[in-house]
């Protein structure tokens, strides 16, 4: 197409609306391509008098597609620097445009990409195309200035419907922001509270643990300096009662010698009492510290089964200590642990009629399992840690003496050992203390 004077533009914009449809642009596509024709064509035709328009469809092997591409080559060499794409709205109308050099002439180019849904451009298709466009009897300068007129209503309609879904939209958002922010500032708020709840009760708690062992601490200090003064006064009464009975001192009625027994046997329980509230209180308070050694459980066993068959006295009751399975090694203290399998060997012996009380040594692993078993009255389930409570006695049991401090005690040195003190017991068959220990100091 030639563009020579004013009225031309409006047939190379028709025109080209015109081929882009034919091409299959989208409608809003040939618009654009329109415009920026026209826009384009009026600049050349002040600045190169005119231009010669050519259209064609070119594949670009890029993207693997179709473009239009307009080329207009000026009738007039252009000023220099001419074409700085003048205005980048009209750039931005079309996919390319720019000034370009063709077979040694210089063109202004623009161009356009075919969609993908279009029909496929096949030389018989643009022949096709080439005859039905000749055919069109290019309309007047009126027609494309009513036809642009429409056009132009269309876009400026289609520019409020995309503001007014967008004012929309943009209300939508705000009042999700809102409902967001509301949420966070709600949530933030509760995991203050939370987190204030939780130092509160961290306080709290460390507060109470300090006041217990505050508590604990001072009951131990307590009676380890009572016992401790009592000691010295209960050692002299048996000695002075010692004294009373002696051959050497005056005789006595029967009567007084019968009372000076009753206090000495009454001083005797008494002093055995302060001495194991001694221990305890030294256990408690941490004073006891554990002479670590290599320990043979046999040589402890024996020195044990040695000691224990004197108190035995009931033939009823037999005194079982097997020999441990060897290598009979265990790292420990030898005197405390001697001391709290006495202690469970001498209850044993205590609470059992007839039967046996057996103790034996089995290697588990990396732990050693002492047990000492009797076939006495046992202990109902509900006091079985009752037991390891300082002073506490088996209701019914009061026929033989005690204190009820020697399992408390007991498991205090067990635990100090690195190990654990439990009973198993059914009432009526006999008791299990068991003792387990690991095999190297924890
Ligand atoms: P004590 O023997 O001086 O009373 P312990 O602390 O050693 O104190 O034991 C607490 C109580 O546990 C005992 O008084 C007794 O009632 C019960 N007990 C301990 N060992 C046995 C056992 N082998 N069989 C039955 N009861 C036992």
């Amino acid at each position: 197409m030639a563009l020579r004077v004013e009225q031309d533009i409006f047939l190379i914009r028709q025109r080209g609306r015109e081929v882009a449809a034919a091409v299959g642009l989208e409608h809003q596509d040939q618009v654009r391509l329109a415009t920026a024709l026209s826009e384009v064509a009026r600049d050349l035709l002040h600045a190169a008098a005119g231009a010669d328009v050519a259209f064609g469809a070119v594949f670009e092997a890029v993207d693997g597609r179709h473009h239009l591409r307009v080329d207009l080559a000026p009738v007039r060499p252009l000023p220099d620097g001419w074409y700085e794409p003048r205005s980048g709205a009209v750039a931005r109308l079309v996919d390319t445009l720019s000034v370009v050099g063709s077979e040694g002439d210089t063109v202004v180019r623009m161009s356009r990409r075919i969609p993908a849904n279009a029909q496929a451009l096949t030389p018989e298709r643009l022949a096709e195309l080439r005859a039905e466009l000749g055919q069109v009897v290019p309309g007047s300068a009126l027609d494309e200035l009513a036809t642009q007129n429409a056009q132009l209503i269309a876009a400026l309609d289609e520019v409020r419907s995309q503001r007014d879904e967008l004012a929309v939209l943009n209300a939508e958002l705000e009042e999700t922001n809102r409902g967001v922010m509301a949420l966070y500032t709600q949530l933030s708020e509760e995991l203050e509270e939370t987190n204030r709840g939780v130092v509160a009760l961290y306080a709290e708690l460390d507060e109470k643990s300090a006041q217990l062992r505050a508590a604990s601490e001072s009951k131990s200090r307590f009676l380890a300096n009572v016992s401790h003064e009592l000691r010295a006064p209960v050692t002299a009464i048996i000695g002075l009662g010692r004294l009373l009975t002696d051959s050497a001192s005056d005789p006595l009625t029967a009567a007084q010698s019968e009372q000076i027994g009753l206090i000495r046997s009454s001083a005797t329980d008494l002093l055995t009492l302060v001495n194991d509230l001694l221990d305890l209180a030294k256990a408690e308070s941490g004073r006891i510290e554990p002479d670590w050694a290599e320990v043979d459980l046999r040589v402890v066993f024996g020195q044990l089964r040695g000691t224990l068959r004197a108190l035995s006295a009931r033939p009823e009751v037999e005194l079982v200590v097997e020999e441990p399975p060897t290598p009979a090694v265990v790292v420990s203290d030898e005197v405390l642990l001697a001391q709290v399998l006495r202690n469970l060997l001498h209850n044993g012996l205590k609470f059992t009629e007839r039967g046996e009380v057996r103790m034996r040594a089995e290697r588990l692993g990396d732990r050693w399992r002492l047990t000492v078993a009797d076939t006495g009255a046992g202990i109902p389930a509900e006091l079985q840690e009752r037991i390891f409570e300082e002073f506490y006695q088996v209701p019914g049991n009061t026929r033989v003496r005690g204190t009820g401090l020697g399992l408390p005690y007991a498991r205090r040195l067990v635990t100090l050992l690195g190990g654990t003190l439990e009973l198993t017991s059914e009432p009526g068959r006999g008791s299990t203390f068991t003792v387990t220990l690991p095999v190297e100091r924890a």
